[in-house]
């Protein structure tokens, strides 16, 4: 997974409301509330307009029934007016009725009793009260009281609320599922396309592949266009940085080859012999130190010869530096020239040089060493002179290992001096290994033992 995709994906979490949920939810909220409000004032409405058309009703009725009455008000006929009354109280629309003569007296009363004197409207008793003065020629001589039952106002109420309420749901589920439609068209749709886009198109290197597929006039087809430009022109910049970053790679390649070429070439220089190009002292140490070790732990036989040039001096008092210099490198190349390759030849010092022959043992060091004597050996004449100059070698050889002894570089090269000094000592060109001097040693120390005891 890249680090684009795991990114976008560690943002979502396991449970999430998505935007249609959401949107579903806001409007279940808000269009519950808009029917409660709205479930109210329409019943608040009907309501009112109930209780005005039971005012007008009243207010007819009482005119009318008052008009009617006034004869039998005047006249004292109590029966006729108990009996007006009881007609009355006995329909569903009035519960109470009652007459009283310009003294407030009561002449007649019907239905329910429970009303107080002054109180027009007891609702806490089913009650809407009318009063209406009886007249005749515009004289007051009683006064009617009615009664209006309100008790089937409410059970209308309550049977128009269930009705309401169901008209209103009805028409709000159908409001909030076309809104919840159109929402979902114009906003959820093209969301879910720049989601679903961003989650699938990121390649293996993180890059945005291909455009968002959404064409549309709206802020939403406008924000895919953008973004698809914008994508563009970063992955248009990111592969000029990685053109970048893998052509700096190969500069700095080729830059690290340079220097480790350098390098090599730095560590031949430190290890070679400017005048002969043999390798120098400072190597012969090191191939000492390590094949000596080599021949301790494993036993594979090594030799070293110590070559001096005999009466060198001679020929740079004779001839000048120059000339010495020449014949330095002269035999340098003759000697080079004598050796296997698996053979290492120093000069370590200024007219001697070292010879470390790996895996060979003494009889095969002495026919190198030999090899070497005579491919130097010349006498040549000098031009414009009648002497002659002799080259010669001396040499000396050691070869480990020793037997049943370890050695250390430093004996070793202190027995191929030695070996080299006693060919010097004993008349110069010629070899001599240092067993055959300690064999020598050994014999001479007999011999004057045994003089000595005899
Ligand atoms: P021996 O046979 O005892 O070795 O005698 P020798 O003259 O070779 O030995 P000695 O040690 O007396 O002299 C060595 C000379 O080598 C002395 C020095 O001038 C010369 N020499 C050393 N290094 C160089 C060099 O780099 N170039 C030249 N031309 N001469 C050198
Ligand atoms: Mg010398
Ligand atoms: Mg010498």
């Amino acid at each position: 997974m890249t680090l684009l995709t795991a990114a976008y994906t560690a943002r979502v979490p396991r449970f999430r409301l998505g935007i249609r949920q959401k949107v579903l939810l806001v409007l279940l909220i808000v269009l519950l509330t808009a029917l409660g409000v709205s479930g109210w004032l329409a019943l608040h409405e009907e309501k009112a307009n109930l209780l005005k058309e039971i005012d007008q009703r009243g207010s007819y009725i009482g005119r009318f029934v008052a008009k009617s009455m006034a004869f039998s008000v005047v006249g004292y006929d109590y029966h006729t007016i108990q009996l007006l009354l009881d007609e009355l109280t006995s329909s569903d629309e009035i519960d109470y009725a009652k007459v009283t003569n310009v003294k407030g007296n009561t002449m007649g009363e019907s239905g329910f009793a429970g009303w107080r004197t002054g109180v027009e409207q007891v609702a806490s008793q089913g009650l809407m009260m009318f009063t209406n003065n009886i007249q005749i020629d515009n004289e007051t001589v009683g006064t009617l009281h009615l009664g209006f039952s309100t008790t089937h106002i409410m059970k209308h109420m309550e049977n128009q609320k269930f009705t309401l309420l169901k008209r209103e749901a009805l028409v709000i589920l159908l409001i909030a599922l076309g809104e919840f439609l159109a929402l979902s068209y114009i906003i959820v749709r093209p969301v879910g396309k720049i989601t679903d886009y961003l989650r699938s198109n990121v390649d293996d290197s993180g890059k945005l592949v291909g455009n968002i597929p959404l064409v549309s006039n709206d802020e939403f087809g406008q924000l895919a266009h953008q973004f698809n430009a914008l994508s563009k022109q970063l992955n248009e910049a990111n592969d000029k940085l990685h053109s970048k970053i893998e052509s700096a790679d190969k500069r700095l390649l080729k830059a690290n080859q340079q220097l480790k070429q350098l390098n090599n070439e730095f560590k031949l220089l430190s290890i070679t012999d400017p005048l002969t190009g043999l390798f120098n002292r400072r190597h012969f140490d090191e191939l000492m130190e390590a094949e000596v070790g080599l021949s301790n732990r494993h036993g594979n036989p090594n030799s070293i010869l110590l070559i001096d040039i005999d009466s060198f001096k001679a020929i740079n008092d004779t001839y000048g530096h120059y000339v010495g210099d020449l014949v330095l490198k002269s035999i340098a190349r003759t000697l080079q020239k004598n050796l296997r390759h698996t053979d290492a030849i120093c000069r370590i010092g200024g007219e001697e040089f070292a010879v470390l022959c790996k895996r060979t043992d003494k009889p095969g060091a002495m026919e190198t060493a030999e090899k070497l004597r005579a491919a130097v050996e010349t006498t040549l004449l000098v031009p414009e002179t009648d002497s002659e100059l002799t080259i010669t070698i001396s040499i000396g050889v050691a070869s480990i290992p020793y037997q049943a002894k370890n050695t250390t570089p430093e004996q070793l090269y202190k027995d191929v001096d030695t070996a080299m000094y006693y060919s010097k000592n004993n008349g110069r060109n010629r070899i001599t290994h240092i067993t055959d001097l300690h064999q020598e040693d050994s014999t001479t120390e007999l011999t004057n033992r045994m003089n000595k005891e005899g």
